[in-house]
């Protein structure tokens, strides 16, 4: 039996290479009516069987013993083809036929599932034949055809939700079938404890006005069992089956088929609501080295150190190979299914900077080839938890690599995140808006999307930028504020916190860049001081929509500052070089940073002057020369229809922003 590091010198060489990384197409099933080829890549095997299962699970089996619908053959022997592939045809009808492959490499022989397969049984260990077209729901063949994509990534503002997060408090008024449930978004109308009062849902992210609802994974992942109860909580960045939603947001996770017509029902509904969608693909690792993957070619996806040993630079035991053929190939395949199949608006990569460029730059190519392809949305984390070990001649898609990157990849920009409230991972420390000193610079870097022009890492354009200080790690934004500020009571209001939310908001919605966050940012969203909440209970995790009610007047701040972002051409995505339309004030007092911009376009204001005032006192500025209309202060973001007309001076308060318009 080959060692690990065998394997990898074998997988390296000229000649495996050559004879066996190829492009195949047809991997997975291809089903028609008439018959379903089944086709699987692996090189290594002495042999390949096939075996089908009428049920989703050995329980299913032993249960409803005696009712088979078809006959089931045992072991079908696969015919070997060319370039490490087997592969077996089998006449007539399979939709709803389970299946699964028995590997023999070197002697020993794995079970496993598809790792292309489409669809799955009951926690995804057995694959399942299905007929696409006869899952779809009522309207799919019409979905998306209002849903202007490029309109919507004009001014990009995404919001990050988890499904079960986003409807499993009763106060959502979302039924209880439906409660932390794909469903859940078909749902229109809520309104917090059914009082038609504050809206809830669906209806909620319409008022807010994002553009692209961003969901934590969605894939089947195995962190939750699908047979136990709706109190089980994961995040889910532990994936199973990368091409098939995970199951335990389906209203029935035995019936493979219900959470693809379901995961369907919500994107349908998005588009009708005028989002987007944005999946989070965790490509890096898998949830167990163990997975369908390594079953079907042992080491051939993962990254290894020179001695064979696995890398562990995802920190969860394990990193797929992005630079090796079959993975990229096996990448491109996941996020163009999603794209096509599930019509997705974007994808999100964990852990991206374990992805070499070569491979990021491919699928974005790859998407553009769709029709409306080059607005789909790609973004990821520029970093890894720990070290790899990718190839020689390949570059990681990190932050001081992306320059190596498309300009319409763009990375969570943790220099802008932190400098606004902190480091992440020193919870005492304070950032701009909080009460650090000398970080004037930084937040002028990100105000200009990181495209500054002295030396640094820098981006290529906004374009590459997602500004936010808020997401699923670490603490939420509140409760970063409330610790830096040595306030213990996480669930009762205050003013002076609430001032630095709105300052830090404002300045994340003035950045060049996308504008991202957390659901509940705006709402003040507590998890209680819990830093990883990625297994504790729904009760910490879940939207607490009484917040939403008693932070109405945040919300409203977040809703204004977004309305005047999108009304101001000068924050659209795609600008080139910011430093051409942005200047800042130099004599402005510490810890002030004041700033015009001016716009390049008829529409809208003329230029607008921005103030943060990240003291503790009031500061008076003098303004450029004209007529300026007070767009927002540091307690409402809707101060336009006042018409108050601002020359010479203005007086900007403590821990506030101030957005004013010039008059043409
Ligand atoms: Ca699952």
């Amino acid at each position: 039996m080959k060692t690990g590091q065998q394997w990898k010198q074998y997988f390296e060489t000229k000649e495996f290479r050559e004879q066996y990384e190829k492009k195949q197409p047809n991997l997975g099933i291809l089903y028609t009516k008439e018959k379903t080829i089944f086709t699987i890549w692996t090189p290594t095997a002495k042999e390949v069987f096939l075996c089908f299962y009428p049920y989703g699970s050995e329980q299913e089996d032993r249960e409803k013993k005696g009712k088979l619908p078809h006959y089931v053959p045992e072991k079908i022997e696969m015919v070997q083809g060319e370039n490490g592939v087997f592969s077996y045809d089998i006449e007539g009808d399979c939709h709803g036929i389970y299946y699964d492959f028995f590997i023999n490499v070197d002697g020993v022989v794995r079970q496993t599932a598809d790792p292309y397969a489409i669809a799955c049984g009951v926690n995804g260990s057995r694959s399942m034949v299905v007929d696409m077209e006869r899952l779809n729901p009522v309207g799919w063949e019409v979905d998306g055809k209002d849903f202007d994509r490029e309109e919507k990534t004009k001014c990009p503002f995404l919001y990050e939700v988890h499904v079960k997060d986003f409807s499993f408090d009763p106060n959502s008024s979302i039924e209880q079938a439906y409660a932390g449930k794909y469903m859940a978004f078909t749902k229109n109308g809520t309104t917090y404890q059914g009082q038609g009062k504050y809206t809830t849902c669906m209806d909620y992210l319409k008022e807010l006005g994002v553009t692209h609802v961003h969901l934590l994974p969605t894939y089947d992942f195995g962190s939750v069992d699908e047979k136990g109860d709706n109190f089980q909580f994961n995040w889910g960045y532990d994936p199973v089956n990368y091409l098939i939603p995970e199951g335990s947001y389906a209203t029935d996770p035995y019936d493979g088929g219900k959470r693809i017509t379901e995961f369907k029902e919500m994107v349908m509904a998005f588009h009708k609501a005028g989002i987007g969608v944005v999946l989070d693909m965790v490509l890096n690792h898998t949830y167990s080295v163990d997975s369908w993957l390594n079953r079907t070619v042992p080491y051939y996806y993962y990254r290894q150190w020179e001695d064979g040993e696995l890398c562990n630079g995802s920190a969860c035991g394990n990193d797929t190979a992005s630079e090796r053929f079959m993975m990229a190939e096996y990448m491109k395949k996941v996020v163009l299914h999603w794209a096509k199949e599930y019509h997705i608006d974007g994808f999100r990569f964990d852990l991206m900077g374990l992805h070499d460029t070569k491979v990021m730059n491919e699928i974005r190519e790859e998407l553009d080839r769709l029709p409306n392809g080059e607005h789909i949305l790609m973004y990821g984390e520029p970093w890894t938890a720990s070290q790899t070990n990718m190839e020689q001649g390949f570059i990681q898609a990190t932050k001081d690599n992306i320059s190596e990157l498309n300009s319409r990849i763009a990375i969570f920009c943790d220099n802008t995140r932190d400098s606004i409230k902190g480091h992440v991972f020193y919870e005492e420390e304070a950032g701009f808006v909080n009460g650090k000193e000398g970080m004037e610079d930084l937040i002028k870097k990100s105000v200009l999307g990181w495209c500054h022009r002295e030396n640094g890492w820098k981006a290529k354009t906004p374009s590459q930028i997602i500004s936010y200080v808020s997401a699923h790690d670490n603490l939420t934004l509140w409760d970063k504020l409330c610790r830096t500020m040595g306030h213990t009571d996480f669930t009762s209001q205050n003013e002076d916190i609430l001032a630095m939310n709105r300052l830090a908001a404002a300045i994340v919605f003035t950045c060049q860049g996308a504008v991202f966050m957390q659901a509940g940012e705006e709402f003040a969203r507590t998890k209680l001081g819990d830093e990883n909440s990625y297994s504790s209970s729904p009760l910490i995790n879940q939207l607490d929509w009484t917040r939403r009610v008693e932070y109405q007047e945040l919300v409203e701040y977040y809703k204004g500052l977004y309305q005047i972002r999108r009304n101001f051409p000068m924050f659209s995505w795609r600008n080139i070089d910011p430093t051409s339309y942005i200047t800042f004030h130099d004599n402005v007092e510490k810890n002030v940073v004041a700033y015009r911009i001016k716009n390049d376009t008829n529409i809208g204001y003329e230029e607008l002057f921005i103030v943060y005032n990240g003291r503790e006192d009031e500061v008076k500025l003098s303004l450029p020369e004209g007529r300026f209309v007070l767009l927002a202060n540091g307690i409402s973001s809707w101060l336009e229809k006042e018409h108050q007309i601002v020359e010479q001076e203005i007086n900007v308060t403590k821990k506030s922003a101030y957005i004013l318009g010039k008059e043409s």
